[in-house]
């Protein structure tokens, strides 16, 4: 039997017990092959003991479900990890930090409570998925989207809470939240903006109420179980236009995302943007790397291969959304715009008018356009997952060249080949910066797996060290990445404390999340 750390069998089969009573016998899973449900299926320590496994499993099926779960969990100071839909695959996936950590599983909440077309928000329990939230629009008509991730199978509410991104222009999808209903460590049940007001009429339109604004606390946090959202949508454009523009040389990358920036700043392009290069993945394709690794082509011969090759350094697709007339004209002033670095070159791509009529096989980016789907595992065929390294930089070209060198320092110190180059290049998930998305390669190898954590742990001190943090990361490194955000001696870090040790005393909710731990844990692991 798997038991929470610090519980004797005897006093976990009791809780169980009291568990089974408040929620039902078949809402609590503690069987070996129940609790097997929840590993991550992408863990960095397969085969190892340290891979963190869940003790039992409970599904309650609304907040006073919830409350008896915390009244019994602070009884015995058991750890619970809460999770929406847990499909956080790449960040851990449905499995606790803690080892032996009970799963609050809260996919039996799936209400969808709201979709106002007008004023395009839904408000939603957690057990709620993206391919839920768009098969009830679509069975209404309504012409509003959901910005769904990649992956549609996770919940607005996990992906928002972990400050997930999307591809529309609501990709932002903490930004475009407004209000919570969250459960305490105490029982107490909160709402946040204007849901403290009884009766609000206004609760998903107007997120900041009145006082300090703390919704913030419960991202990316273990200071509460949310139990509602409000999601903004986007009201259906009329049309969609793309646009390919691409740079011959390297030093043209600084004046590219100069442009790239002000467009995108300005609102005159929309949506997710991945930086390309036709060149690096030329090199790629030869065998080479994305990364600038020491010993690697100059940049005078890579601009000699791009002229032979007719290949450019740098280039990007850009998005627009809405009425076909401003489209038009953001398209035009976008080539104007990029006119001014010389000898840029465009190609008209992709152009939609909105509601879609899609058919297998058609080509049509669902994702971009509102639709949920799982192809992007698609991509991965034959790998066995992957963990995310996310740090964000600046959105500059000094900051994309000094990234690849950077880290192609860290891959050339520690003698391993990127394997997961294509990530190497940033996206635009967020306004005013870059995020790299790097993905390890796990595999069912002890020894590579290793490897993998080292080298995790060394690119997230070299990031650091040059000033750039994890936006998010794998349960594995919320220590190491916490330890990152270190001003003042560690000042954020004593102040989440200080919050945690007042809302959850006994240190119930998610211990480890985001590298904070409650006080009876703290001293082993910080
Ligand atoms: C191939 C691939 C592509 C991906 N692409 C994307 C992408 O495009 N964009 C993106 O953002 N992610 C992406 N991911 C990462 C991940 O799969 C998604 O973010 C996914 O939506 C997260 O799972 P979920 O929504 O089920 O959240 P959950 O697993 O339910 O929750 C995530 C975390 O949030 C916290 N949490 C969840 N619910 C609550 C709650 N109610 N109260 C308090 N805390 C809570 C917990 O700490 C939990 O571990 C990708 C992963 C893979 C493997």
């Amino acid at each position: 039997m798997r038991v929470p750390p610090g519980l004797t069998e005897k006093d976990f089969s009791q809780a169980l017990r009291q568990l089974q009573e408040a929620i039902g016998k078949e809402w609590v899973f503690s069987s070996d092959e129940d609790t097997d449900l929840y590993r991550d299926a992408y863990s960095p320590f397969w085969h190892e003991p340290e891979e963190p496994v869940a003790s039992a499993a409970v599904a309650p099926d609304g907040v006073e479900q919830i409350q008896k779960i915390l009244r019994i969990a602070n009884d015995y100071k058991i750890p619970l990890w809460t999770i929406s839909t847990g499909k956080n695959l790449a960040y851990g996936g449905a499995a606790p930090l803690l080892s032996g950590s009970v799963v609050l599983d809260l996919k039996r909440m799936n209400q969808i409570l709201e979709v106002n077309e007008p004023n395009a928000y839904a408000l939603v329990e957690p057990g709620v998925s993206y391919f839920d939230l768009y098969r009830y629009i679509q069975d209404r008509a309504l012409k509003v989207w959901i910005d769904p991730p990649d992956p549609g199978w996770g919940s607005p509410i996990g992906n928002s809470l972990e400050r997930g991104g999307g591809r529309t222009p609501m990709r932002d999808h903490w930004a475009n939240h407004c209000g919570m209903e969250v459960v305490l460590a105490n029982g107490d049940v909160v709402r946040t903006g204007m849901g403290a007001l009884p009766d609000a009429k206004t609760w998903q339109q107007y997120p900041y109420g009145f006082g300090p604004y703390v919704d913030g606390m419960f991202s990316q946090s273990n200071f509460g179980v949310v139990t509602k959202m409000g999601v903004w949508l986007m009201p259906q454009p009329e049309a969609y236009r793309e646009i390919t523009v691409s740079v011959p040389r390297h030093d043209d990358l600084i004046p590219f995302v100069d442009t790239l920036s002000y467009l995108l700043n300005s609102g005159i392009t929309q949506g997710t943007i991945l930086l390309d290069s036709p060149l690096l993945n030329y090199r790629v394709a030869q065998g080479g790397q994305m990364l600038d690794l020491p010993g690697g082509p100059s940049v005078a011969e890579m601009e000699r291969i791009g002229r032979d090759k007719n290949l450019a350094y740098w280039g990007c697709t850009l998005h627009f959304y809405g009425a076909a007339k401003i489209v038009d004209a953001q398209w035009e002033h976008t080539q104007e715009r990029f006119s001014a670095i010389p000898g840029a070159t465009f190609r008209d791509g992709k152009s939609y008018r909105f509601p879609l009529q899609m058919k297998e096989g058609d080509g049509i980016p669902r994702v971009a356009f509102g639709v949920p789907d799982l192809s992007v595992f698609g991509l991965l065929q034959g790998s066995s997952g992957h963990i995310g390294f996310s740090p964000i930089i600046p959105m500059s070209g000094e900051a994309v060249f000094e990234s690849l060198k950077v880290f192609g320092q860290v891959y050339a110190e520690m003698n391993v080949q990127p394997k997961n180059q294509f990530f190497a290049l940033p996206w635009s998930y967020f306004p005013r910066s870059f995020v790299l998305l790097f993905g390890f390669p796990i595999e069912h190898d002890v020894a590579k797996n290793r490897r993998t954590r080292e080298v995790f742990k060394r690119l997230a001190q070299a990031g650091a060290e040059h000033g750039w943090g994890e936006y998010r990361t794998h349960i594995a490194f919320m220590d190491t990445v916490a330890n990152t955000y270190s001003f003042n001696n560690h000042a954020l870090r004593r102040f989440h404390e200080t919050l945690k040790d007042a809302l959850d005393p006994n240190g119930v909710l998610s211990p480890g999340k985001s590298g904070i731990w409650p006080r009876r844990l703290r001293r082993e692991h910080t």
